[in-house]
């Protein structure tokens, strides 16, 4: 006889969507957030908004990403806390742009921790410099998008995400939750390779 001990901890699918700027992060949530019903948590998007809003934190937070560096830690995860708070009924969640630091992933599994859950893994994205810097360029042009525009802000970001965030896979590598995937095809290419990680989650 067949039991299921399942508890809400691995029903739960809960996804660091991983790769640096210009991988496809955001293409390839919309796709996965319709085929698994997850909730999609952009940090960028959720930043956006409060500029839009012109809230003080985006005020702060404009200065920053307009020169293409990273936000203090205390102001993403203090927003994703907020997220899981008001989605408690979600079946999962993608992470999206967050964690970009280790002491972001690490306040993350806290968080996990506190919601009776945990991250079921990470998908990292791989894409060549070169590729980014010619699809973000092509992207400003529609983007809106300051940070878009021109290539040494581009640059500067990519060289951030390889200072700070790009340590962030080895966090995961170590509790054996690290997936990596071809980040240049197809965008269906692409999300066939993702689907099928995370139909093994
Ligand atoms: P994105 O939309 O993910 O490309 O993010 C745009 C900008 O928002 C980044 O260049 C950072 O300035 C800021 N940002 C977004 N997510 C984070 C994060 N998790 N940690 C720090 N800064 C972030």
């Amino acid at each position: 006889m067949h039991i299921d001990y399942r508890t809400k901890i691995n029903k739960m699918i809960n996804i660091v969507l991983f790769g640096p700027p210009g991988a496809g992060k955001g293409t390839q949530s919309s796709k996965m957030k319709e085929k698994y019903q997850l909730v999609h948590l952009s940090t960028g998007d959720l930043l956006r908004s409060e500029i839009a809003a012109g809230t003080e934190l985006g005020l702060e937070a404009k200065k920053l990403m307009d020169a293409g560096k990273l936000v203090p830690d205390e102001v993403v995860i203090g927003m994703i806390d907020h997220k899981l708070k008001t989605n408690k009924d979600a079946n999962g969640f993608i992470f999206d742009g967050f964690p970009r630091t280790v002491a972001q992933a690490e306040a993350l599994d806290k968080l996990m921790q506190q919601n009776d859950t945990k991250i079921s893994g990470m998908i990292a994205l791989e894409v060549p410099e070169e590729e980014l810097v010619k699809r973000l360029l092509e992207r400003g042009k529609t983007s809106g998008r300051a940070d878009d525009k021109n290539e040494e802000l581009i640059r500067t970001r990519v060289q951030e995400y390889e200072n700070k965030t790009a340590p962030v896979a080895g966090y995961y590598k170590a509790q054996n939750k690290y997936s990596s995937i071809k980040g240049v095809g197809s965008i269906d290419e692409i999300f066939d390779d993702i689907s099928k990680t995370v139909d093994n989650f």
